[in-house]
Formats: structure tokens, C-alpha cells, sequence
């Protein structure tokens, strides 16, 4: 059974899915699960809470579940602050973390969801802004597995059209998908916004240059915080891979794994 490489249980602060019925619904829909926890040093909840869990536990809690249906990752929200840089990499090394997602999530002090109203850029010029940093991340984190989401700000953006393409912005997404090839870092087809008409054209043009560039595997995730999201749009993520001749993987004890096509 393949697996869905991003899922968030309740110990990630925006999430309150239980493993039971996460590995349930999963079941049903003929897949595995890597969770992948939330860990953003440079972010805060609304409380001024870290955006953090307690690692030694949520690996004592879910040992038990561990194995063939079940790996147990992490989601780094990226930061090229040196101070971040080095925790982050501590954490990664401290602990036996199956599968590493490398997030942005932030533009330095810019929050993009919580701070998603107060956005003044342009277009043009928040997606340059972005792709720069997410190139520059990669470079102080290449330790990552997969980069997840490239489409994230697309969700919380208001312009009339919040669609990323690639023909918007060749050059930096260029830049940017040739330094994961580079260090041998996945592309995450995230699952988030593939149903909805022009995001799917986005994401796949950026995952079509992706291969033209030399990419060769992908990680499929559904970015799920509850139960009711599980498997249903996988099956769209796999064809986008398979269109584009690209393998869908995930990682266990950190090595790279081809995943079982889909039945
Ligand atoms: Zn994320
Ligand atoms: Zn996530």
C-alpha cells in the first residue's frame, strides 16, 4: 500500500485527529500514513504557545502503532535564522525520526496565515519574495527529506487570483527546483488544493518542470488534521505523479523508499 507522507495528529497545535481513527480511515481507503507533526520554532500560536510537541512522548505514545501502516516523522517549519538553522538540525539528529518535511511557513517575522491580512505586496512581489526565501531555506537546511507544500501561500492570499504558475515566475521557480534536485530533497505533491481547478494547473506546472529539470521522486500528502480528509484526494496526487513519470516515495529510518502504486 502506498502511503500518505503528511498527516498531523493531536500533537500538532492546530490538530486534534486521534491515531485510531486516522489509521482507520486510512485502512479503508487502502493507504498507509506518515505523521508529521508540526515544529515551527519561528512561529507562535495566538496564545504566544510554541509550535512544538513534546518529541519523547510522541514517540513513546505511538510505538506501539509503528511499522507497517505507521511511520513517524516530523513537519520543520524552515528558517535561514542560524540560531533555528542549528536546533533544527539538533532535533532532526536527536531524534529516530522516520521522514523530515521541510516548511515554509514564514517569511522571517511574516506569518502567513496569521498574518495573511496584512499583506500589502503585489503579486509579483510577494512570490518573489517567497520563492527567494524557499530557495535560500533549502540551502541552510539541506538535511530535509521533502519540501512540502510549494503552493502553501496560494491558500492564504487574497489577490483575485491566487494561482502560482510557473510561467509567472520561470527563473526563481527554476532556481528553486534545481536546488532540491541538487541536494537529493523530494518534491511534496501536497493534496491541499489539487481538486480546485486553477491550483491544480499551478501545482502541475511547477511539478512538470520539476521533471524537466531532472526530478525524479515525489512524496504524495493530504496535510490532513482530521480523519474526514484521509485517502480522499489521493488518488488525484498519484496521477499527477504518473502523468509527469515522477515515483512517488516515502522515507523510513530516513532512507528513501519507492512507494506500491496504488489499488
Ligand atoms: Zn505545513
Ligand atoms: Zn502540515
Amino acid at each position: 500500500m502506498a502511503f500518505d507522507t503528511h498527516n498531523h495528529t493531536h500533537f500538532s497545535f492546530d490538530a486534534e485527529m486521534g491515531i485510531q481513527e486516522a489509521l482507520q480511515e486510512a485502512a479503508r481507503h487502502h493507504l498507509n500514513l506518515v505523521l508529521t507533526e508540526h515544529y515551527d520554532l519561528n512561529e507562535r500560536q495566538d496564545d504566544g504557545a510554541p509550535v512544538d510537541f513534546e518529541i519523547s512522548n510522541y514517540f513513546e505514545t505511538y510505538s506501539a502503532y509503528r511499522g507497517e501502516h505507521l511511520l513517524l516523522g516530523i513537519e520543520l517549519g524552515l528558517d535561514n535564522r542560524q540560531d533555528y538553522v542549528a536546533r533544527n538540525r539538533e532535533i532532526v539528529a536527536a531524534h529516530p525520526f522516520d521522514m523530515v518535511i521541510g516548511s515554509v511557513h514564514n517569511l522571517q517575522d511574516y506569518d502567513m496565515y496569521t498574518d495573511r491580512g496584512k499583506n500589502f505586496l503585489s503579486k509579483q512581489d510577494f512570490f518573489t519574495q517567497y520563492l527567494i526565501y524557499a530557495e535560500h531555506t533549502i540551502h541552510r537546511n539541506p538535511y530535509i527529506d521533502t519540501f512540502g507544500h510549494i503552493d502553501y501561500p496560494c491558500r492564504y492570499l487574497s489577490y483575485s487570483d491566487n494561482v502560482l504558475r510557473y510561467e509567472d515566475f520561470p527563473l526563481l521557480i527554476d532556481n528553486f527546483l534545481s536546488t532540491l534536485i541538487e541536494n537529493d530533497i523530494c518534491l511534496e505533491i501536497n493534496l491541499r488544493l489539487i481538486d480546485q481547478g486553477g491550483f491544480r494547473e499551478g501545482l502541475e506546472s511547477i511539478v512538470r518542470r520539476y521533471r524537466e529539470l531532472g526530478g525524479q521522486y515525489v512524496t504524495i500528502g493530504g496535510d490532513n488534521h482530521g480523519p474526514e480528509t484521509i485517502g480522499v484526494k489521493y488518488p488525484l496526487g498519484a496521477a499527477m505523479a504518473k502523468e509527469y513519470k515522477l515515483t512517488p516515495v516515502y522515507f523510513k529510518n530516513r532512507k528513501r523508499i519507492v512507494d506500491e502504486p496504488m489499488n
